[in-house]
């Protein structure tokens, strides 16, 4: 090691307590500590906070973090101050905050004691924080979920399309370090073109899972049988079912539990306190299921997930990948059922036909790949991870074998017509 990267690993100890890297955090780290705009795709989980949060750490200046969530702002912020001496250090500036703390807020930038400074796209626009951010040394920015600024993303904020606009007003020469566990590739080319950062070191992770279990079956109207029957087979094990709609997620928790299997439903529909008891009941093991729209998931992190089973296919192979993906986090088994029939499909097209036509277009093309996906006969892993633009070979690639394509291969003449991805 040289010189800076022992100095890293010391500050990773200091502030982190972790002895190692994870996958290309080093690289990323190196980059912009260097100062270059930087890109960052990697799975959720695979660490891409540390990658901004040690550059500010030991940055002359305060850096700025872009993020849509608050509550995953205020966590990191805790978990910052947790390990420093001063509560200055990290801070949130948003809409919440009244006179005294903003002015604490800003008192501690022109101090120079805070290094990170996080924000919604909706305070950074705002033109007096604009003047004060101007006055101040700002050692980069990060734009955390940066997948938000682009339609064909699954969580596209219109206040994310201003962010380089607002970057220039700020500062000329701010690196800038997008992050995203998006990894389709014309999302990725609007988070470059938009944050006018097509000169970034770009580092991308594999997106492979190779302990999840990918299978597809046909839904029949015995859907819900097929269910129990898998759920029983699986007694003990935590899994995560996803429905479409609310009713069908009351109706299919009601149906497994007649049928002896601890589960209970979540969705937005029902009030907060309901939501948190299900939530915990599942964490704390008290149920194995959870019956779920996609409204459950997001933040939770349960490691030991066995199975998750999709009643409807999900609008898209992104949500279908960030689904399954919530099963196996520990390493170990990890079950992806996929319950498809084509007017599931047409049912989501129909959803969509109250919507202006360019995202019409954009949810039909996201449509006909998760077609493709299910009626396919090839790898579903080599199928997900071309679809992230990763080359996936069955033979020599880990996890080759596992999913019901592979290992029970359909006869010739059923395959025949199969797409070819
Ligand atoms: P992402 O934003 O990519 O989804 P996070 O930044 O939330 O991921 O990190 C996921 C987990 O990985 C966190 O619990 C974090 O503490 C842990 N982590 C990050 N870097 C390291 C490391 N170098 N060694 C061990 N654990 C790490
Ligand atoms: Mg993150």
């Amino acid at each position: 090691m040289n010189k800076e990267e022992i100095d890293l690993h010391a500050s990773l100890k200091k502030y982190f307590g972790f002895s190692k890297f994870k996958g290309l955090q080093e690289g990323v780290i190196k980059s912009l500590v260097a100062g270059n705009n930087t890109f960052v795709i990697m799975p959720t989980g695979g660490g891409k906070s540390l990658c901004y949060q040690l550059p500010a750490l030991i940055k002359e200046g305060t850096a700025i973090i872009v993020s849509p969530l608050i509550a995953l702002m205020k966590n990191q912020v805790d978990a910052i101050r947790a390990v420093s001496q001063h509560d200055g250090v990290a801070h949130v500036l948003n809409s919440s905050l009244n006179k005294t703390e903003i002015k604490q807020v800003k008192e501690d930038i022109s101090n120079g004691i805070t290094k990170l400074l996080y924000v919604a796209p909706e305070s950074l626009t705002k033109e007096e924080n604009v003047q004060f951010l101007r006055s101040v040394t700002v050692s980069f920015m990060a734009v955390d979920e940066a997948h938000c600024i682009s339609e064909w993303g699954h969580d596209f904020r219109p206040e994310y399309r201003n962010l380089r606009h607002i970057i220039k007003r700020i500062g000329d020469n701010i690196p800038i370090i997008g992050l995203t566990a998006t990894a389709t590739p014309k999302v990725q080319e609007d988070i470059l073109k938009s944050l006018d950062i097509t000169d970034a070191n770009t580092f991308k992770a594999s997106f492979n899972r190779p302990n999840l279990y990918y299978e597809v079956r046909p839904k029949t109207k015995n859907v819900d049988s097929d269910i129990i029957r898998f759920v029983k087979q699986n007694e003990g094990k935590s899994g995560i079912i996803y429905c479409l709609s609310r009713k069908r997620v009351e109706e299919l928790a009601q149906v497994l539990q007649v049928n002896g299997i601890k589960a209970v439903p979540y969705h937005a529909g029902l009030d907060a306190k309901t939501r948190v008891k299900h939530q915990d009941m599942f964490l704390m093991e008290d149920v194995d299921v959870v019956v779920a729209t996609i409204a459950f998931g997001m933040g939770i992190d349960k490691p030991d997930v066995r199975f998750v089973i999709h009643h409807d296919i999900p609008k898209s192979i992104e949500s279908y990948y960030q689904e399954t993906g919530r099963a196996g986090r520990d390493g170990g088994e990890g079950h992806c059922l996929a319950f498809y029939a084509y007017k599931d499909i047409e049912k989501l097209e129909k959803f969509m036909s109250g919507k202006p036509v360019a995202e019409q277009e954009i949810g039909h093309a996201l449509l006909q790949e998760v077609v493709a996906f299910a009626e396919s006969s090839m790898s579903r892993r080599k199928f997900i991870l071309h679809y992230f633009g990763e080359e996936f070979d069955t033979e020599t690639g880990e996890g080759g074998d596992m999913d019901d394509n592979v290992r029970f291969p359909k006869k010739l003449h059923e395959a025949q017509d199969d797409v070819v991805v």
